[in-house]
């Protein structure tokens, strides 16, 4: 009994450890460390492994074998891949199957608890569809500008309500096959909304971009943030200047505003079109399978009480019989297996998904994304890290006065940051010196908090900002009419 309980417990805190490290691994905290080791280890065994079965096609050549797995793997892994959301529906639906069709019906419950079952697993596999189908927030390609405008003058002379079914603009649109979300003056709006601040997005040092630009383009503002919005670099292979927060998605091969990441899970960029529907997915998921961990306990709780097996004892003929935590295991497996596994696997998704969400909500809060984090660590690490401590107060300055101009929220802690002294008058402000390297510490520490501010309007605004990303349309084409901004 005690054994298979030590068994359980340490499988499961095994597969914490596991966890740990292949997550923990390869941040800044562990890399160098043993955990960081341990994850080397643990993410060349399967190139291991896996070269050695492959090297049976070359005669055992272990080389020829790892290089054909790799080979194999980049082609499964970090390409875009519609493996993983097959996946995903072949083990989700299937649990979500066993858990609708087969113990649902059994379990005693209010007719409004089966209907909240139902709502939860519908709403959250409708969410799911609506990130993978939406479009995340794709840059239209320089290539594809032409067709766009085409596309939405056809629509603009099309006489409203009444548009004949025959006439030339629905052919030609479906020849051409593409249908572009938004017009280009939306787009516009769209892809000037964030300010390129030159810290975390870097400017465009082609000065033969802003000779071309009209004045009034010169002196667009953000009509959220009322701040110059300058521009970025060009994209190579959109060939479109990357609007501020966007990134060139190597798997989907477009630049995308607002961008997150691309989940394989959903086939699809976590972006600004697809953040809110994710996010919303998650929280559902998450809740939903908490509601069926609960269903599936009361089950088997109601089984046990009809069988006078609850309370630890079973009472048979009128005699008590004392009931162990073994005895139970034995019984969820000979009588409820499909209920027993449910539990298990809805608990541990359901903490994944709380994990996940609560860790995309700590971006969401500072409204930033999990792109815009990455650049604002290797900022701040990039100061931290410059030859001098007077380059390091140097450049935080600077950053500080960029800030000051264009942030959200202006900087806090960078004003309170003091000049160091001088390395020759100060014991251990040499280099790799004690008190050096807190100093960079703490500059990294300043920086980074007040790179969170940049587009940080509050909490409400900033959550409204993810879950309406297209409210601004509204009031910023007012703006340009009342400016009479043409494009
Ligand atoms: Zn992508
Ligand atoms: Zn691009």
């Amino acid at each position: 009994m005690m054994l298979i309980f030590g068994i359980v417990l340490s499988v499961i805190s095994l597969i914490a450890v596991f966890m740990y490290i292949i997550i923990m691994g390869p941040t800044r905290y562990h890399k160098d460390g043993f955990v960081g080791k341990l994850y080397k280890v643990l993410v060349a065994l399967p190139t291991i492994i896996g070269g050695c079965c492959c090297s049976v096609c070359f005669k055992g050549n272990q080389k020829k074998g790892r290089e054909m797995w790799k080979r194999s793997c980049s082609g499964c892994c970090s390409e875009k891949n519609i493996l993983m959301p097959l996946f995903y529906i072949g083990v989700v639906w299937t649990a979500e199957y066993f858990y609708l069709f087969r113990s649902l019906p059994h379990l005693e419950a209010t007719l409004l608890s089966k209907f909240v079952s139902w709502a939860l697993v519908i709403l959250s596999e409708v969410l799911w569809l609506l990130s993978c189908f939406s479009n995340p927030g794709i840059v239209t390609r320089e290539g594809d500008q032409e067709l766009q405008k085409l596309q939405y003058e056809e629509q603009s002379a099309k006489p409203k309500g009444k548009g004949d079914k025959k006439g030339g603009p629905h052919h030609q649109k479906k020849k051409n096959g593409k249908k572009f979300l938004f017009s280009p003056e939306e787009e516009y709006i769209l892809n000037r909304r964030y300010v390129v601040d030159g810290v975390v997005h870097a400017l465009n040092g082609n000065a033969d971009l802003e000779e071309e630009m009209e004045e009034w383009e010169r002196d667009y503002r953000s009509p959220e943030y009322r701040v110059r919005v300058g521009f970025g670099q060009q994209c190579t292979s959109c060939r479109v200047t990357r609007p501020a927060r966007s990134r060139h998605c190597r798997m989907c091969d477009n630049c995308v505003r607002r961008y997150d990441h691309h989940c394989p899970w959903i086939y699809n960029d976590v972006a600004e079109g697809t953040h809110r529907y994710f996010l919303s997915f998650l929280l559902c998921h998450a809740i939903s399978c908490t509601w069926s961990t609960w269903d599936s306990y009361t089950l088997i709780k109601q089984f046990l009480v009809k069988h006078n097996a609850w309370g630890w004892r079973l009472i048979r003929y009128g005699r008590e019989h004392p009931l162990k935590l073994f005895d139970y295991v034995a019984i969820v497996v000979s009588y409820h297996l499909v209920t027993g596994c449910l539990i298990f696997f809805t608990f541990c998704i359901g903490i994944i998904l709380y994990a996940f969400w609560s860790y995309q909500m700590s971006f969401v809060r500072h409204n930033i994304t999990m792109n815009d984090y990455i650049k604002m660590e290797d900022a701040s690490m990039f100061i931290a890290g410059l030859p001098s401590l007077d380059l390091v107060y140097r450049e935080a300055s600077r950053v500080r006065q960029r800030l000051e101009a264009v942030a959200a929220r202006k900087p806090r802690k960078l004003p309170s940051l003091e000049e160091p002294p001088l390395p020759m008058t100060a014991k251990g402000y040499e280099e790799g010196g004690r008190k050096n390297k807190q100093y960079r510490k703490k500059v990294r520490k300043m920086v980074m908090y007040d790179l969170k501010g940049l587009y940080d309007r509050g909490l409400w605004n900033n959550i409204m900002e993810v879950y309406f990303p297209y409210r601004i349309l509204k009031t910023a084409k007012k703006d340009m009419e009342n400016n009479e901004m043409r494009l």
